[in-house]
């Protein structure tokens, strides 16, 4: 499907074309981020906030220890704000893999700034880095969904395991909304891949809900997202979509709808 910020605008559709793809002079205001808000949708926020608060209380209180992966989406925000804010005993975690856009960089610096605290950042195996670039090229994921896979593996699967190594549970910004690879999302899940309980307090979440609570409390995000960029990885690999479409067409915009995952979220 080709984006309304798509070849025309972005010059080509050849992925070997592209680096990070962004939309010039975008004038419009994106209503996405820019959601209605009025009385009812602040009663609507709060008794989700209540309701996903209580749920990470729990998840706290059985498991002990838990960690939340902090992917910076505007999801994970969210999250992050009720966990500190809070005091919430869950450890919070991002990983940088090294090719993230610039306004992530500044995102996790204001997260940092206005929480007063520092995230704590996996990055990849720098050995592992260096024998993929050498053997099969810099921008390589983009000529096989191997390669791709191969590199979100160096990149991201293997951090997080050394990010999950000793927890009971983790907790993801994942909605079931945002994929068809997602669209059954539940609550709670058994991650058999890794060995421990997996929860997604905002599974029920619609994005109107995500952007309501991050405007009601005026919370730090990516600036991206007003740039047409809901869901946001790394750069050479995520582009700007149109009003409409699924949230998960700008990554890895050159494969399968079915195969747009980065292996950090897949059932075994
Ligand atoms: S999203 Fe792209 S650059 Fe990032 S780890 Fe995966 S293939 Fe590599």
């Amino acid at each position: 499907m080709t984006s309304r910020y798509g070849a025309g605008m972005h010059g080509a559709d050849s992925v070997e074309s592209v680096s990070i793809i962004r939309p010039r002079g975008v004038a419009a205001q994106n209503p996405a981020t820019h959601p209605l808000i009025d009385e009812v949708v602040k009663l609507n926020i709060a008794a989700k906030r209540a309701n996903a608060l209580e749920l990470l209380h729990a998840i706290a209180e059985e498991h002990g220890a838990v960690t939340f992966a902090n992917s910076l989406g505007a999801e994970d925000v969210v999250l992050t704000d009720i966990i500190l804010r809070e005091g919430l005993p869950i450890e919070i975690f991002s990983l940088d893999t090294g090719r993230l856009p610039a306004e992530t960089y500044t995102l996790i610096a204001d997260v940092e700034k206005r929480y007063g605290t520092k995230l704590k950042v996996f990055f990849p195996e720098s050995a592992a880095v260096e024998a993929y670039v050498r053997s099969e090229g810099i921008n390589a994921f983009y000529t096989s969904i191997e390669l791709r896979k191969a590199c979100c593996h160096i990149r991201k699967v293997e951090p997080l395991r050394r990010a999950l190594a000793g927890k009971k549970a983790w907790i993801t910004g994942m909605r079931a909304a945002q994929a068809a690879t997602r669209a059954n999302l539940p609550v709670r899940e058994h991650d058999a891949g890794n060995g421990l309980e997996k929860y997604n307090p905002l599974a029920d979440w619609s994005e109107q809900d995500v952007w309501a609570y991050i405007r009601i409390h005026e919370l730090p995000y990516n600036a991206l997202h007003d740039q047409f960029y809901p869901s946001i990885g790394c750069a050479p690999c995520t582009r700007a979509i149109a009003i409409g479409e699924d949230v998960r067409v700008g990554r890895w915009w050159w494969e399968d709808a079915n195969s747009k995952e980065c292996g950090l979220h897949v059932k075994k």
